[in-house]
């Protein structure tokens, strides 16, 4: 079909909606079908410059606005988030591929931090000692920072942006968002609806494109602050050009999330749970697990009870009635997870479940099955790299100690899991283990929007986390102000 016949997406900025300048494009494809979507606009430094420029005009009149007047705004902005929660769910599932009710589930947890922001007249209360001497007091106030450049990933196009641009502009700072490229439809319908809340013109700006546009962030001088969210080799790239042209930076990066089961766990509860975490979302999660290491006497039942149940998945497409497994989001990264099949099966590793074999990864989309491997040892590569796919490896362990010791050889820290019913073991597990976000009995241990997305080692960089008092600290800055009465 001809380019023209399919929508080419515009950016966003000052209230506008304009075409890019430039001429290259990337088509975006639903990973169900491999039909074209639309076209995104590959945008020219040219234009984040632009957007750039317009956002810092703006933000010299929205930091003036009062709180509670730009949170009025956001309880707007979660009506109508709510009013059209289907509707963004399903285009969601289009562009992504996940099932529509995980997509669901994810606009629930963007409008979650939507809600959040609208504390923001409380939030950014500052403190105050009225003696700090004898008739000298002292009080903190909070003020947002500047321009926001906010760079996501394809796997929550609805959830990662709403980390970020919500509380950024509650607190009084303006928003230049650089969406994932693969997944860019559900950005252009957020800004819609901003505009729609009665959001001014220039508060929050969309620029499509790739490498190009995110340089262009991280070296723009009136950029103050930077969120970032993807793989761990672009977020250390973006932290360290970022902080290098002396930038506020969090950059949330990639995981190897690591569940321990403990010969005393709830078998049925561990297997459903660990199924739902490793395939669901097809392993495209940051919280995703992807190793286990169970407990060598109750090894051979938690895999035979787990295969069951992953023989049970419905795979194709995830508009579809009761599919659970949606495609991975493109076919090079489908390529890539079948190496990745491949080169656990040479390294030794014995595979249980074989994803390859399954009858929808002969369809059109990017359908892989759920793979289970055994025996998998911290040599190998399925075990150190972050696959990103619906494989999942399974290490067998003599006890905890040995458990913990393993997943702590990982260079990556985000998120961990335990299932036992011993509280002295879940103590162990929770002193010694690397890993910012726990779970305890739990799959996917995704903090709310009131906590931080905490990830440790290569899993983050940086110092103030997304969400919760992490994002409001990283979106304000403090003026200290000592005065003596006299
Ligand atoms: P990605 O790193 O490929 O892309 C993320 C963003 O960076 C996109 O907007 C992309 O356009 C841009 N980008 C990509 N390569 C670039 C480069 N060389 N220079 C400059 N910019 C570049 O990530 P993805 O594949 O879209 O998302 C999946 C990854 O994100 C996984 O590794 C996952 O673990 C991670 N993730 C982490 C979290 C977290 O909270 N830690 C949350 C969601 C996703």
């Amino acid at each position: 079909m001809a380019q023209k016949a399919i929508k080419a997406l515009k950016n966003y900025v000052g209230g506008k909606w304009i075409e890019a300048n430039t001429v290259k494009t990337e088509a975006v494809v639903n990973p169900a079908t491999g039909e074209v979507l639309a076209y995104v606009p590959l945008s020219s430094l040219e234009d984040i410059n632009h957007a750039i420029e317009t956002a810092a005009e703006a933000f010299e009149t929205w930091k003036e606005i009062p709180v509670p007047k730009r949170a009025r705004i956001l309880f707007k902005y979660q009506q109508l988030l709510v009013e059209n929660h289907n509707d963004l769910a399903k285009l969601i599932t289009l562009e992504n591929g996940k099932n529509f009710p995980e997509a669901y589930g994810e606009v629930q947890r963007g409008i979650e931090n939507v809600e959040f922001a609208t504390g923001a007249p409380s939030l950014m209360m500052g403190e105050q000692l009225a003696s700090i001497a004898t008739d000298l007091e002292s009080g903190i106030y909070r003020y947002p920072i500047g321009v926001i450049g906010g760079i996501t990933p394809f796997n929550f196009p609805m959830m990662v942006p709403c980390w970020m641009f919500p509380m950024a502009i509650a607190t009084g700072n303006t928003f230049v968002m650089k969406p994932s490229e693969r997944t860019p439809l559900l950005a252009n319908r957020l800004a819609e609806l901003l505009e729609e809340a009665g959001l001014p013109s220039g508060v929050f700006n969309i620029v499509h494109g790739a490498h190009n546009v995110v340089n262009g962030i991280l070296d723009h001088p009136q950029v103050a602050g930077i969120s970032f969210v993807g793989s761990q080799p672009v977020a250390e790239y973006v932290y360290k050009r970022g902080t290098n042209n002396l930038k506020r930076v969090q950059a949330l990066a990639g995981a190897k999330n690591h569940s321990i089961v403990l010969h005393d766990a709830n078998l049925d509860n561990a297997t459903t749970q660990i199924m739902n975490a490793a395939f669901g979302s097809a392993g495209e999660r940051c919280m995703a697990a992807s190793v286990v290491a169970v407990e060598e006497s109750i090894a051979d039942e938690f895999i035979e009870l787990l295969t069951q149940k992953a023989n049970e998945i419905k795979i194709g497409n995830g508009l579809d009635e009761g599919i659970f497994l949606g495609p991975v989001i493109r076919d090079k990264h489908k390529e890539r997870t079948l190496k990745y099949i491949e080169a656990g099966k040479k390294e030794g590793a014995s595979l249980v479940r074989d994803g390859r074999e399954d009858e929808a990864v002969k369809q059109k989309g990017y359908f892989v099955g759920p793979t289970i491997f055994d025996h998998v040892t911290s040599e190998m590569k399925i075990w150190q790299d972050e696959i990103f796919a619906p494989v999942l490896s399974i290490a067998r362990v003599k006890n905890l100690s040995e458990a913990i010791g393993l997943a702590n050889k990982s260079h990556f820290a985000n998120g961990a899991c335990i299932f036992t019913r011993d509280g002295g073991s879940v103590r162990q597990f929770r002193e010694k283990i690397h890993a910012g976000m726990l779970g305890v009995n739990i799959g996917v241990p995704a903090p709310m929007a009131f906590f931080p997305f905490s990830g440790w080692k290569d899993s983050f960089y940086g110092d103030l986390h997304a969400n919760g008092k992490d994002g409001l600290h990283f979106y304000t800055r403090k003026k200290v102000i000592t005065t003596k009465w006299v």
